[in-house]
């Protein structure tokens, strides 16, 4: 492979709809991003305000996380959606954060990222 990744990881993030949004090959509208994340709106808000924040490095889910390799990176994810929460002003009256792992438990697009929901008031269990 040209690029020194396994044929395998390269041909995921080739048709991955986040890595193709953190490559700038599609729309999003992009509200944070830094050497290692990029945050953007959800095209289908679930409340008033409905972020998502990325990791550039394309990561399946939590399941694909490597202890050694990714624990600040996750640790920053959330260090970012609690920023944006706060700039967006919805940290006051509470905010939902959230990582859907797997299909059963509602995960569409397998590139990892940490929903920021806030803005409305949420019901405990999730649905
Ligand atoms: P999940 O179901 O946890 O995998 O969340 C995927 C989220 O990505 C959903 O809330 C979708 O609305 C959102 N989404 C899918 N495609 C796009 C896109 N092109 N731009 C922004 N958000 C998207
Ligand atoms: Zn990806």
């Amino acid at each position: 492979m040209s690029n020194g990744k396994p044929e395998e990881e390269t041909t995921q993030m080739d048709n991955c709809i986040f890595c193709k949004i953190i490559r700038r090959e599609a729309p999003a509208k992009v509200v944070y991003e830094d050497s290692t994340t990029v945050a953007i709106e959800d095209i289908h808000p679930q409340a008033p305000v409905h972020l998502l924040v990325l990791p550039r490095k394309h990561l399946e889910s939590l399941g694909a996380v490597s202890p050694e390799e990714d624990e600040v990176l996750i640790g920053h994810l959330h260090a970012v959606a609690t920023q944006l929460a706060r700039e967006r002003g919805i940290e006051a009256r509470g905010y939902r954060t959230v990582i859907n792992n797997g299909a059963g438990a509602g995960q569409s697009v397998y590139h990892l990222h940490v929903h920021v929901l806030g803005g409305r008031v949420f019901h405990w269990p999730p649905g």
